[in-house]
C-alpha cells in the first residue's frame, strides 16, 4: 500500500519536499541508504582524488586509505557535518533545510534510540525495533540527495584549522573488513556525540556489568535474564547457585535505574510467576544507590517511589560499590552481593572522543556560548550531552537530558537555516551574519515510571517551584501518553501501542531468540 506508506511518512519527509529540486533529485524508486560496502566503495573511488580532494588530503595529512570528501566547490551547497545520531543530532538533521545544505552524518549507529522507553525492551514489554528509528527515515535527504551521506563510522579527530574531520569505519567485529580511515571537509560542523556511562574507575564494571544506553545493551540484558531463568531450572543446580543466578542487581538509583527495577519487578510478578513457577521464589531485584534514589524529585515523590518499589519486591540498599567481580560485587563496608545479572546506571561523563578534542571544556564537556558555538574555533557547534555552557555565558551546565538535547538540535537547525539563507553557509562565511536570539532552556518537568502501573510526574521548573507534582496511576497514564506522542515516527508509535496492548493481553514475550 504505497499511498498509505506515503501518508504516514509525510511529517518526516516535509523538510525535503520544501527543496525546490525535490522532483529532480528524488527518483521514482528511491535507492536504499548506503551500505557498508557502498561506503567502502565510495571511499575507494574517492581514493582517485580530484584536485580539491588532493588538497583536503594534503591538509589532513592523510596517507594511503585516507580518502574522503574534499571541501565543497563554489557551485555546490554548503555541507553540514553532524557527528552522532542521538536526540540532538537527529533533531538537528530533521530541521535542516536541505535546499540550502547537504548533510553528512557520521555515527557508529545508523538509528536513533528513543531512550525513555529503552528499559521496557529489556523485559519484553516492548520490542527492540519499537524504540529504534533509522536515520534515513528521520532525514530522507541523507539516503537520496547526491551529496548527502550517512557514514557508519566514528569520528576519531578534528582538524579545526583546516575544517576537516577524520573518521574510521565501524566493522562490528567483521573479520574480513579492516577499519577504513577517511576524512571529510566541513563548512559547518555539529558535534552531537553524546556521553558515556560513568564507572568512577571501579574495577570490573566494564568487564562484568551491562550498561543501559543502547539497543544492544537491552538485548544483552534480556538474553542474560532469560538464560539465567532457564539455567536455574536445570536439575542439580544448588540452592545457592539458583539464588545467585536469579539475583538481579541494579546499581544507580536515578530515573533509569528505578525504571528498569520497576519493569523487572513487573516482569517477575506477572510473567515469571506464571511461566517459571519452579523458580519464582528465587528471583529478586536489588537496587543499590549511594545516596537517595531519584534525587532530582522532591521528598514526597521520592517517599512514594520508595514505598511502591519495596511493595513490588525491590530491595533498596544504601551502599557504595567498591569492586565488581564475575559473580559478586563488593561494597565499601565489605558486604558481598552475589549476582546473576548486573545492570550499571550511575550517570554519564565525557566520552574519550570528546576528551581528546583540544578545545576549552566545562566539566569535561565541550564549552559552548549562547548560540551553541564552540567559540574558540570557527564554524563548530556542540549540542546535547557532550556540550556545556562556558562560564563566561553565566548560564549553568544543563542536565544530560533528551529534552535539552532535542531542543538544542531544533534551535541549531533554525540558526543554521537562517545563516545559510543569509549566504553564510560556506566555511568561514558567517562572520558578519546576525545569529538571532540566544538559546534559552526552560525545563518542562520530569517523569519516571516505577512499575505496577504507577509513575511520578513533576511538571515544575524546580523542586521548590509551584505546579503539578503527582504520583500514582494518573501519573502513569500521563507518562505513557506523553511518551507515545513523543515517539519519533508514526510507524514506531504504532509499534509501541501494539506492543503495549499485546503485553497487556498476552503477557511479555519470553522467547530467548
Ligand atoms: C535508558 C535511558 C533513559 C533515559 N530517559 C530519559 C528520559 O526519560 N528523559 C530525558 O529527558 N532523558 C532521558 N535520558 C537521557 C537522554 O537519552 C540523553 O540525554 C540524550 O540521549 C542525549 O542526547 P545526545 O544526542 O546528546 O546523545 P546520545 O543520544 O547519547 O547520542 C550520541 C550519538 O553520538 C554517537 N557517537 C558517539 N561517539 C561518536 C564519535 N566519535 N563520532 C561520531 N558519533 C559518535 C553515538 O553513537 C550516538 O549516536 C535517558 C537515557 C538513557 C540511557
Amino acid at each position: 500500500m504505497p499511498w498509505f506508506r506515503n501518508l504516514i511518512h509525510l511529517p518526516i519527509a516535509t523538510a525535503c519536499k520544501r527543496s525546490p529540486s525535490y522532483k529532480a533529485v528524488f527518483p521514482a524508486a528511491s535507492p536504499p541508504p548506503p551500505s557498508l560496502t557502498q561506503i567502502l566503495l565510495f571511499s575507494t573511488q574517492a581514493a582517485s582524488p580530484t584536485a580539491a580532494e588532493s588538497g583536503a588530503r594534503r591538509r589532513t595529512g592523510g596517507g594511503v586509505g585516507q580518502a574522503g570528501l574534499g571541501p565543497t566547490k563554489g557551485d555546490e551547497k554548503p555541507r553540514v557535518v553532524v557527528l552522532g545520531t542521538g536526540w540532538a543530532g537527529c533533531r538537528l538533521m530533521k530541521g535542516i533545510d536541505t535546499s540550502i545544505y547537504d548533510i553528512v552524518c557520521v555515527s557508529p549507529r545508523n538509528h536513533m534510540v528513543f531512550t525513555p522507553l529503552l528499559a521496557s525492551t529489556c523485559v519484553g514489554t516492548l520490542e527492540f525495533r519499537s524504540v529504534a528509528e533509522p536515520i534515513g527515515r528521520i532525514q530522507s535527504a541523507i539516503s537520496r540527495e547526491p551529496n548527502s551521506y550517512f557514514f557508519l563510522a566514528n569520528c576519531s579527530g578534528i582538524d579545526f584549522n583546516n575544517h576537516v574531520i577524520n573518521c574510521q569505519t565501524v566493522t562490528d567485529g567483521v573479520e574480513t573488513l579492516d577499519p577504513w580511515r577517511f576524512s571529510i571537509a566541513y563548512d559547518k560542523l555539529v558535534v552531537a556525540a553524546g556521553a558515556k556511562a560513568l564507572t568512577f574507575g571501579i574495577k570490573g564494571v566494564e568487564e562484568h556489568a551491562i550498561f543501559l544506553r543502547e539497543v544492544h545493551h537491552a538485548q544483552e540484558i534480556r538474553r542474560k535474564l532469560l538464560l539465567n531463568l532457564m539455567l536455574s531450572d536445570v536439575p542439580g543446580v544448588s540452592e545457592e547457585e539458583k539464588r545467585r543466578l536469579l539475583h538481579c542487581v541494579v546499581v544507580g538509583g536515578g530515573p533509569t535505574g528505578v525504571e528498569f527495577s520497576g519493569e523487572l519487578s513487573d516482569f517477575i510478578k506477572r510473567d515469571v510467576h506464571q511461566r517459571y513457577a519452579h523458580v519464582k521464589d528465587y528471583i529478586h531485584v536489588t537496587l543499590i544507590e549511594a545516596n537517595e534514589i531519584l534525587s532530582s524529585f522532591d521528598d514526597r515523590l521520592r517517599t512514594y517511589a520508595t514505598k511502591q518499589l519495596t511493595k513490588s519486591g525491590v530491595r533498596l540498599v544504601r551502599g557504595v560499590v567498591k569492586d565488581v567481580l564475575a559473580e559478586k560485587i563488593i561494597l565499601s563496608d565489605g558486604t558481598e552481593v552475589p549476582y546473576g545479572l548486573l545492570v550499571w546506571s550511575t550517570g554519564v561523563g565525557p566520552s574519550s572522543f570528546v576528551e581528546s578534542l583540544n578545545i576549552p571544556k566545562v566539566r569535561g564537556r565541550i564549552g559552548i556560548d549562547e548560540w551553541l558555538r564552540a567559540p574558540s574555533v570557527e564554524d563548530v557547534f556542540a549540542i546535547g550531552d557532550c556540550s556545556g555552557f562556558l562560564e563566561t555565558t553565566g548560564k549553568p551546565v544543563l542536565p544530560a537530558l533528551a529534552q535539552v538535547a532535542e531542543r538544542q538540535g531544533k534551535y541549531l537547525a533554525t540558526l543554521l537555516n537562517r545563516v545559510g539563507k543569509a549566504g553564510g553557509g560556506k566555511a568561514s562565511a558567517a562572520k558578519d551574519i546576525n545569529l538571532g536570539d540566544q538559546f534559552v532552556y526552560r525545563h518542562l518537568g520530569s517523569m519516571a515510571t516505577i512499575g505496577r502501573y504507577k509513575a511520578l510526574v513533576d511538571l515544575r521548573q524546580s523542586k521548590e517551584g509551584k505546579g503539578v507534582s503527582i504520583a500514582g496511576f494518573t501519573s502513569w497514564f500521563i507518562w505513557r501518553s506523553a511518551y507515545l506522542t513523543r515517539v519519533i515516527s508514526w510507524r514506531n508509535r504504532f509499534y509501541v501501542a501494539i506492543n503495549w496492548l499485546t503485553t497487556f493481553v498476552f503477557g511479555r514475550d519470553i522467547s530467548r531468540i
